[in-house]
């Protein structure tokens, strides 16, 4: 059975829908909108689960997610987590990409996962968890790639914590346009609030608190990001309305240009909850 909770206009927020495995398999609850997945031990868990996010307080920030990961391109390895807080009005995004062997081919999910439940449960700094899971992943392959998003709320608004390391892009539309914030490919970005800060380790991390207005936010790992001209990506980002077709077609315009590595990508849309 599937549960939507709306907006006062009508509009969805949330649709959940727990999922009947094979026999033995834990029970899934998931979210199509904003991500949120858990496994539950019972029915009945799966049941309570989907309920209390359902009753997530409208008033919290909530986002419609687009997630692609690409396979099947080579033994380079992408991958994104998603997290989304029932207790919390907090939301966090990681996207992983690695460079390395085969062998370390599994390496970028737990990366993501693990940077996404550091925020989550502990409410650690964008910057530290990027910091923490590269010093991770260094153990395996120092060819890591790794953004790390918080949608977070302060004194001067709400916003989102943005760092990264590595190799990857990220845009944000502004007014109809699409501005590159944060990238390995520009690393001149002019921002106003960017802050590259060099740890002790040598390893320079960007990081910018970006405005969390309404509108759409998108991550991407390099690979994608050098193969789709800014024409393309540009009327990708502003022309395509759901997330999810978004995130597809840029994946898609990334292979048709040529890319030659996996990829991830993530299409954040901020929703007004009132
Ligand atoms: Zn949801």
């Amino acid at each position: 059975m599937t549960r939507i909770l709306r907006n006062s206009a009508g509009y969805i927020l949330h649709k959940i829908s727990t999922t009947r495995p094979p026999d033995g398999d834990p029970a899934r609850v998931s979210c199509r909108v904003c991500g949120w997945r858990r496994r539950a031990a019972s029915k009945a868990e799966a049941r309570a689960l989907r309920d209390r996010h359902a009753q997530r307080p409208r008033e919290w920030p909530t986002f419609h997610v687009g997630l692609v990961t690409g396979t099947g391109l080579g033994t380079n390895n992408h991958a994104a987590a998603i997290g989304v807080s029932d207790d919390l009005p907090t939301c966090a995004w990681a996207l992983a990409g690695n460079r390395g062997a085969a062998r370390t081919i599994h390496a970028p999910q737990f990366l993501a996962d693990e940077a996404v439940a550091a925020i989550m449960t502990t409410g650690i700094d964008v910057a530290q968890a990027v910091l923490d899971m590269r010093q991770l992943a260094k153990l395996c392959d120092a060819g890591t790639s790794l953004v790390v998003i918080a949608a977070a709320s302060t004194s001067s608004g709400p916003g989102y914590d943005i760092a990264g390391v590595g190799d990857y892009g990220l845009y944000h539309c502004q007014g109809g346009d699409v501005v590159p914030l944060m990238s390995s490919l520009q690393p001149n970005t002019p921002t106003g609030d960017e802050e590259a800060s060099t740890f002790a380790t040598g390893m320079r991390i960007t990081r910018l608190r970006a405005p969390l207005d309404r509108e759409r936010l998108v991550v991407m790992s390099g690979s994608v990001a050098r193969a789709v001209t800014a024409e393309e990506r540009a009327a990708l980002i502003t022309g395509v309305r759901n997330p999810q077709t978004c995130a597809h077609d840029l994946f898609q315009a990334g292979v048709r240009a040529g890319m030659q590595q996996n990829a991830a990508l993530l299409v954040l849309d901020p929703l007004s909850t009132e």
